[in-house]
């Protein structure tokens, strides 16, 4: 439901309508544009529609419209003060959604010495954000899990050394606390896009969330995400496509990045997309081109895997051999300095 007030609505006027609203259990966000200024209603609305509806003979108020859509804040049809453009997410320092950006890193953190190699070397560059998993979602639990509290403590050291902002995957609600300590994005990985407790909890706190895409889900699905996320409070939320699952995945790559979906997403939020090449195709020969693709159709940016030149499919981590993780879709360091001169940033 969105209220639209009258052009010369006094801010007493709005006030009464919010604390009408504020009595009967509804949250409310006003949004003053350049030719209205509209409340939009938060909260299940259809128990109460007699109300709502009556809310359209008090003073001040030109129209009271039933909104069914079933995401609304991160809605662009609903918010016409963005005008067709894009949020700007500030995420310490570095502006998402203006022009594109990059954030590389490897997939998961395994000593300090590997994360600030590729810390370093991916910021002479010219990457933007940096990357790295402490805690690991695997296919399989014999699967190496990431270092967890160990790992946040070295995106803090890279962060520190290098000045870039770090994201990293927070899996349970039981780490957000520990891992907005430390990240400034909060990534929510692919298989926990409909997790809804954890995206509830992860809006309640303040750092720009990285929300990505399932591989089966649909625009519909991953907004709708992206909208628990905002109904909480945190309208600072960073898509990422990462690529879909097609009955031919296997032959030639693991997934198919969707790029027709970036340009979609702009038509239907204003929230910034960038897509995850790495994942995206899951094979390295592929990785670069697929990143020039999605800034060429429109992403804000671009997440990419990256690891040392010399990296080996097995690695020493805690004086274990364990397998690389995601190794034949990372890219070397060398690849990444290719790709970013290719795609126009710095070097
Ligand atoms: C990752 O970014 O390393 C990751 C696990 O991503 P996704 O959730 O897209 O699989
Ligand atoms: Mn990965």
């Amino acid at each position: 439901m969105t209220i639209k007030l009258k052009k010369n609505a006094t801010e007493r006027e709005k006030e009464r309508i919010i604390s009408i609203l504020k009595e009967n259990g509804f949250d409310s966000i006003t949004v003053a544009g350049k030719t209205a200024t509209i409340i939009c209603v938060i909260g299940e609305e259809t128990t109460k529609l007699e109300l709502l509806k009556n809310l359209e003979s008090y003073p001040g108020v030109e129209s009271v419209t039933p909104v069914n859509d079933p995401y609304r804040l991160v809605s662009r049809r609903l918010h016409p003060e963005y005008n067709g453009k894009t949020k700007v997410i500030n995420v310490s320092g570095i502006e998402v959604g203006k022009k594109p950006i990059i954030i590389a890193g490897p997939c998961t953190l395994y000593s300090l010495e590997q994360a600030l190699t590729v810390g370093k070397a991916v910021k002479e560059a010219g990457a933007d954000i940096f990357r790295g998993g402490a805690f690991k979602p695997r296919t399989s639990p014999y699967d190496f899990q990431g270092l967890g509290k160990k790992g946040l403590k070295i995106l803090a050291e890279v962060r520190e050394k290098t000045g870039l902002p770090v994201v990293t995957e927070v899996m349970d609600v039981r780490d957000i606390k520990m891992v907005s300590e430390y990240a400034d994005i909060l990534q929510i990985g692919a298989r926990n896009m409909q997790n809804y407790t954890l995206l509830k909890e992860a809006g309640k706190q303040e750092k720009p969330i990285l929300l990505k895409r399932h591989p089966y889900s649909s625009l519909r699905e991953w907004l709708c995400a992206a909208e628990y996320i905002a109904v909480e409070g945190n309208y600072n939320i960073i898509l990422c496509e990462r690529g879909i699952r097609t009955a031919l995945n296997g032959e030639y790559d693991r997934n198919t990045l969707d790029l027709n979906v970036i340009s979609a997403v702009k038509e239907k939020t204003f929230l910034p997309v960038i897509a995850d090449p790495s994942h995206g195709t899951g094979k390295r020969s592929i990785v670069c081109k697929a990143s020039k693709a999605a800034i060429d159709v429109g992403a804000d940016g671009i997440m990419v895997e990256v690891m040392r030149d010399d990296e080996e499919p097995l690695i020493e981590c805690e004086k274990r051999k364990i397998t690389y993780c995601d190794y034949n879709q990372s890219i070397s360091i060398s690849e990444f300095k290719d790709l970013m001169r290719w795609i126009g940033k710095k070097q």
